[in-house]
């Protein structure tokens, strides 16, 4: 069966040392080790330095493990949320968090934006009583970026107000810096190219205090993977639960094959590969990119108004093998998506826009 290319934004291509990694892991019989082995231990840690590496992490930060990044919002609203959680709402997954602090029944207030646009730093107005704020770096459902300066700017000195930031779709080509911070969160599925099943929680000691806080006045901050819990376990690299130990073991060994090809080099990939992207439907007839602000275009997850019927469009390249997303909900048949990951080469890339030159 011929090879498919998948622009999808998650799951997405596979990372190319991905299938190499699978066979290594299954010749050393990864999947039949004990959670509870050294030789577990020495996985987590190695995924552990490597991520710090990546990351450029400071030294105050754990990384704990879950199921998913939907799980770390209701990790983070139940263990660091307690007088008022500031959800920056731009897109259907920032959307989604908030909900989640609805359901919970936690203190929250949105501040939203119509889809497709982000965030100016000046109009973000933050009460006295906002001791957590979650914003996406980059929504996937519209396509939009906020700009870091923007984000490292949310704590405006107030040390005691929690930022978490989604990087699903912009890890690991995103330069956060972590001292600005307190908690950044992504799933594997997007931008390192693994099969789904992985959440990864970025957290600092300044989380884990809240917890403490918020447990020492008697409120429920969750049972195996709870904040505290989970990083008393990480202190001896061991987790609460039996875990993906299969998916440590790939993300540790992925997270390596890019730092030694270097996350500047792969960074600098991704922004010519988007620049390509862009110019091609900024000059197309047919195609627009959704998002109009330069300021606020991802480089990660491309979004593109298509004249005809968008599901066409798909169908057309999934005959070339070339796989691209629709776009969210009542935007499906309006829009394509494409994710440009740094598993997805340059020449595929091109191979793509040459393809939709022909067809269009
Ligand atoms: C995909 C995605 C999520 C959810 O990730 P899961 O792995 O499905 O939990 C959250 N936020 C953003 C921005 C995403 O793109």
């Amino acid at each position: 069966m011929a090879k498919k290319i998948y622009f999808t934004p998650g799951p997405a291509a596979l990372y190319p040392t991905f299938e190499q990694h699978l066979k290594q892991a299954l010749d050393e019989q990864i999947p039949s080790i004990s959670h509870r082995s050294n030789h577990f231990r020495e996985i987590y840690q190695d995924t552990f330095e490597n991520l710090k590496h990546l990351f450029d992490l400071p030294n105050e930060y754990a990384i704990l493990f879950t199921s998913s990044a939907t799980e770390i919002w209701e990790r983070l609203l139940m263990n660091c949320v307690d007088s008022e959680s500031l959800h920056l709402v731009n897109g259907a997954f920032s959307k989604k968090f908030y909900e989640y602090a609805l359901d919970l029944k936690k203190p929250a207030i949105k501040y939203d934006v119509p889809f497709g646009e982000g965030f100016h730093k000046n109009d973000i107005e933050i009460n006295y009583k906002t001791d957590h704020i979650a914003v996406t770096h980059n929504e996937t459902s519209s396509g939009v970026s906020i700009p870091l300066e923007t984000i490292h700017d949310l704590k405006k000195g107030r040390n005691n107000r929690l930022v978490s930031v989604d990087i699903v779709s912009s890890a690991p080509c995103v330069s956060l810096d972590f001292t600005k911070i307190d908690s950044a969160y992504f799933s594997v599925q997007k931008g390192f190219g693994m099969p789904a099943g992985l959440g990864v929680w970025l957290v600092n000691e300044k989380c884990l205090l809240k917890a403490e806080m918020i447990e020492s006045k008697g409120m429920v901050t969750g049972t195996y993977h709870r904040l505290r819990e989970m990083w008393k376990k990480f202190e001896e690299f061991q987790t609460p639960e039996t875990p993906n130990v299969l998916g440590i073991y790939l993300l540790g060994k992925i997270a390596g094959d890019m730092l030694k090809k270097g996350l500047e080099k792969i960074q600098k990939e991704t922004e010519e590969k988007a620049a390509m992207l862009y110019r091609f439907f900024d000059q197309h007839a047919q195609f627009e990119p959704f998002v109009k602000n330069p300021a606020f275009r991802s480089k990660t997850v491309i979004v593109v108004n298509t004249q005809v019927s968008s599901g066409e469009i798909i169908q057309k390249l999934n005959s070339k093998n070339l796989v691209v997303g629709s776009g969210y909900q009542e935007y499906k048949s309006k829009q394509i998506r494409i994710a440009n990951f740094p598993a997805t080469s340059l020449e595929e890339t091109e191979c793509l826009l040459k393809s939709l030159k022909e067809m269009v």
